[in-house]
């Protein structure tokens, strides 16, 4: 117990964390290129802004929340997603008052649903994920979805495809639900449980089960798209009309119903064969009724949550180019205690100049200290002594051709090019 973490989290340290904060800072390059702005919300809200606005037919509020009472006897819940919550800062803040849309991001924020741990699939998780709100535009959409589009695209992943359909409206979908609730209701005995349940409450959910012999039976299902009217097809129609302007390739799979309730009109989903069963790396939608939901005015809105683990995961499957040379600039050695002592100091200015210079604060012999530069990666590296402190000099040697140069000791900076 005290020596592992709890099931379905991780570590992520070491050359992971590299390949985090590479894709991170392309994440941020794209988002800000976008004119797109980052929003940190808490960790936890209350536990009513996720019933009102994830919905209680999910998943996602049926069986996965982490909710507990605080001190105060408040209902919290670690944030299961990354909508909601910025829904409530919207209309907290008042920023339909400002210029509209109002596009946000939020980076590498943690996520916490209580599921079945697999590769794929934790229960702390982490994600990526930009909202547009106030417009109702098909172009809105199609901005959000080519934010997605362009990261996949700049880290050169292949294999993955863009999904896309239409709910289409409130009316639409009630058309829907009930053309569904008949074919279902025909196939009733063979659905899982759960889908039973589905059936009652919300079948659309049907539609997002994973068991084998549900999928088989929504193989035939009536289409979302025979369900639409006009407006919300024209919608849909413009949205793909643009995104084949700008050529960022797709495909209509009126299947996709995504995980939450709040989606109106386009939904969307990345998904790779990659990494096995866990493959949508990315999943969003328009959501023009939830800021209402939650107690603003109406306001349109789409966005995405991508999840960082999956993301990287298939990286990882496609060999994803990662520049992954964690090396130093030098490694200051010393000998005796004056040496160690300046060692410290000369690390210490090299550094503010910009320099990755690393020195021993462990007491190891000058064998092993070359050895551990070596280990490091180090560029260069130097041994100070009695000898180089008094006489202002120093054996500059490049540890990949063996070079050696005497320079001064005030000088390495300028004799390393980083
Ligand atoms: P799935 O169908 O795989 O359960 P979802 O529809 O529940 O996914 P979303 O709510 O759309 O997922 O979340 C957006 C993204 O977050 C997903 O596309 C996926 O990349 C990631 N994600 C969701 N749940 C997990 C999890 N438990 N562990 C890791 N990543 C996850
Ligand atoms: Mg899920």
């Amino acid at each position: 117990m005290l020596t592992q973490a709890p099931r379905g989290t991780r570590d992520i340290f070491g050359a992971e964390i590299k390949k985090w904060q590479e894709v991170e800072a392309k994440i941020r390059e794209i988002c800000e290129n976008a004119g797109i702005e980052e929003i940190r919300t808490p960790i936890f809200e209350h536990t009513e802004l996720f019933l009102r606005g994830v919905g209680e037919t999910t998943d996602i509020v049926n069986k996965e929340m982490y909710t507990f009472n605080d001190k105060g006897d408040r209902s919290i819940t670690l944030k299961p997603e990354g909508t909601a919550g910025i829904a409530r800062a919207y209309i907290e803040h008042g920023m339909h008052n400002m210029p509209q849309p109002i596009k946000l991001y939020y980076l590498s924020a943690p996520t916490f649903r209580y599921e079945k741990a697999q590769a794929g699939r934790q229960r702390q998780f982490h994600q990526f994920g930009v909202e547009m709100l106030g417009s109702l535009s098909p172009a809105q959409d199609v901005e959000a979805i080519s934010v997605a589009a362009r990261l996949i695209e700049s880290l050169g992943i292949e294999n993955i495809e863009l999904r896309l359909n239409s709910l289409g409206c409130p009316e639409c979908r009630g058309r829907y639900n009930k053309a569904l609730r008949e074919f279902i209701g025909e196939n009733l005995e063979n659905l899982c449980p759960t889908c039973k349940e589905r059936y009652e409450k919300n079948p659309l959910r049907v539609l997002d089960c994973k068991e084998e012999k549900c999928k088989k039976i929504i193989e035939n299902a009536p289409s979302v798209l025979d369900c639409l009217d006009e407006e919300c097809t024209a919608h849909f129609n413009k949205v793909q009309e643009i995104l084949t302007e700008m050529g960022i390739k797709f495909v209509v799979d009126p299947k996709i119903v995504r995980g939450l309730d709040y989606y109106t009109r386009t939904v969307f989903e990345f998904v790779t064969n990659s990494i096995g069963a866990q493959g949508t790396v990315c999943g969003g939608g328009r959501y023009d009724k939830l800021i209402e939901e939650c107690g603003g005015q109406p306001t349109g809105a789409v966005g995405f949550g991508l999840g960082m683990e999956r993301l990287l995961l298939t990286l990882e499957a496609q060999n994803g180019k990662f520049e992954n040379k964690p090396y130093k600039d030098i490694y200051i050695g010393a000998i005796g205690d004056k040496g160690f002592v300046k060692a410290q100091a000369v690390t210490y200015n090299l550094r503010k100049e910009g320099i990755k210079a690393e020195c021993d604060t462990v007491g190891r012999s000058v064998k092993a200290q070359m050895k551990y530069a070596n280990k490091i990666g180090a560029k260069y590296s130097v041994i100070i002594g009695d000898n180089e402190i008094a006489e202002d000099k120093v054996s500059l040697k490049n540890m990949e051709t063996g070079d050696v140069q005497e320079i001064k000791l005030s000088e390495i900076a300028n004799y390393i090019a980083h």
